[in-house]
């Protein structure tokens, strides 16, 4: 195999980055200069004097930062990521700045987890272990209730809607879904039903979001949505935070018509997730109330954290980034539109 001698800025380094690249780069002979700040305004002066930039979920890509990437001759950001959303596509490509992801690496991880929250949530996993520890054995305020015939309402109907569709039809659940694009091949043959929005909010029991963050479905899940779900209704959020109006949802659990919230991601993870802020006063008033609330479970954007997702990432990344520097293009170029 040809080696491409390449210098790449990563940013958002945390050790499992580190060896996962390290292990997956022998076959490509890239040269790595891991920075463990996000990448932003502030630290975008760090890419200066390399070719490439390797970036994650919560990096600032916005059109200032891009300007300054532009400058120092930046023409490649691979994202070790699926989403998006950070990065402002368009002046990318008014600057040439070719931007790749990683569209799939491990539907099923992040199906899993969603999974793992709806059953911890229901179950209360979370308070029964710290229980038990303490020596409270009492079952009162453990109460859960059958998966078993619940309808799941699911939004989006992507590679990770569709895992996640096929783990719960396993409990014997009434599946419905929304999505902008429907498939209809595979809902019928994954027994789950398309409706209208209105009707998922109505109809189901749990309620999980797949679809990606957009001009769209920023806020998807705002008051209105909340007032028309049924009572006691479990909300889950494995995609994006901005999809749900944490101020809202906020509202509708205190007034007890969210029953239960499982959030892999938040509004403002940027200034908390990934980062050891246990010696810290966190500032974010709205994230500590949601932690007061019995019935809420949030993990730190880590639905997407298995071996298999992580290999897959660090692979697909360098691929990327030797398709892109040896034939000027990629499978996984992302575009506007
Ligand atoms: P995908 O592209 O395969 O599926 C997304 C689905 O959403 C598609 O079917 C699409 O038609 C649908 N959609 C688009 N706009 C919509 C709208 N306005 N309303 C309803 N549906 C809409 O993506 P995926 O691989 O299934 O991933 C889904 C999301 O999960 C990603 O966008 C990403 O934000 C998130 N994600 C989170 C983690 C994590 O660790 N928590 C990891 C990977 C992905």
């Amino acid at each position: 195999m040809t080696k491409v001698m390449m210098k790449i800025a990563v940013f958002s380094t945390k050790k499992w980055v580190r060896n996962a690249l390290d292990a997956a780069n022998p076959a490509f002979g890239f040269e790595f200069t891991y920075y463990e700040p996000r990448l932003g305004p502030d630290t975008a002066k760090l890419a200066a004097g390399h070719d490439t930039v390797c970036a994650f979920v919560n990096d600032d890509i916005s059109a200032p930062v891009l300007d300054e990437l532009a400058g120092y001759g930046i023409k490649l950001i691979a994202m070790r990521c699926a989403g998006f959303n950070n990065v402002d596509i368009k002046h990318a490509a008014e600057l040439g700045i070719t931007i790749v992801r990683v569209p799939a690496y491990s539907p099923y991880a992040v199906a899993e987890h969603t999974l793992g929250l709806i059953l911890a949530l229901n179950r209360r996993y979370h308070r029964a272990y710290t229980r038990v520890r303490d020596g409270n054995f009492a079952l009162d305020g453990l109460l859960g209730f059958d998966v078993h015939e619940k309808t799941v309402g699911i939004i989006g109907t992507g590679r990770i809607g569709q895992v996640l569709a096929s783990l719960l039809s396993g409990f014997g659940t009434r599946l419905l879904a929304y999505d902008k694009f429907q498939n209809n091949e595979w809902a019928e043959t994954a027994g789950v039903t398309y409706v209208p929005l209105d009707e998922l909010y109505r109809e189901s029991d749990i309620i999980s979001l797949h679809c990606p963050l957009t001009h769209d479905t920023y806020h998807l899940i705002n008051k209105y949505a909340i007032e028309t779900m049924k009572s006691g209704v479990m909300l889950i959020n494995t995609s994006r935070g901005p999809l749900i109006d944490t101020d809202a949802v906020i509202d509708g659990m205190k007034s007890h018509k969210v029953g239960y919230l499982g959030l892999d991601v938040y509004e403002e993870e940027s200034e908390l997730f990934f980062e050891d802020l246990s010696g810290e006063v966190i500032q974010d008033d709205t994230f500590v109330r949601l932690q007061t609330f019995p019935n809420v479970l949030i993990t730190a954007h880590q639905a997407f954290f298995t071996k298999e997702a992580v290999d897959n990432i660090a692979m697909t990344t360098l691929q990327n980034i030797r398709d892109v520097s040896e034939t000027g293009k990629s499978a996984n170029e992302v575009r506007e539109g």
